[in-house]
């Protein structure tokens, strides 16, 4: 029985299920969902996994919270940072936009919870 992947959140690429195994390391035994175009991966799971594919689908929806960082603000301080580094954001690879962009999101989500009221 194989429950169907939803895509990858990040760049809509095909997800795939990784089971560890011998010669993994500390990931033997456990399992995770990782994206085989950017490699974006889910936790790695141990023992009961019975959420697991669950977990990953759940997660690929879009987050519906506030004070949220949309794509065009990761975007554009991507690129506003690649202009000053002499770097074409259009020529990076999409993941290294990817990875740029999720950089910036995180920036901006920390300044938008502390505020703008300094
Ligand atoms: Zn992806």
């Amino acid at each position: 029985m194989k429950a169907e992947l939803k895509p990858c959140p990040f760049c809509g690429g095909k997800a795939e299920r990784i089971d560890f195994g011998p010669g993994d390391g500390e990931n033997e035994g456990g399992s995770c969902i990782a994206c085989t175009q950017c490699e974006s991966s889910g936790p790695v799971e141990f023992g009961y996994k019975e959420n697991f594919v669950s977990n990953w689908n759940t997660r690929a929806q879009p987050p519906a919270v506030g004070l949220d960082v949309t794509d065009a603000m990761a975007t554009a301080a991507a690129r506003e940072w690649c202009a000053l580094t002499d770097t074409s954001f259009d020529r990076l690879t999409s993941y290294q936009q990817h990875r740029a962009m999720e950089d910036f999101r995180i920036v901006l989500k920390a300044a938008l919870r502390t505020g703008g009221g300094a």
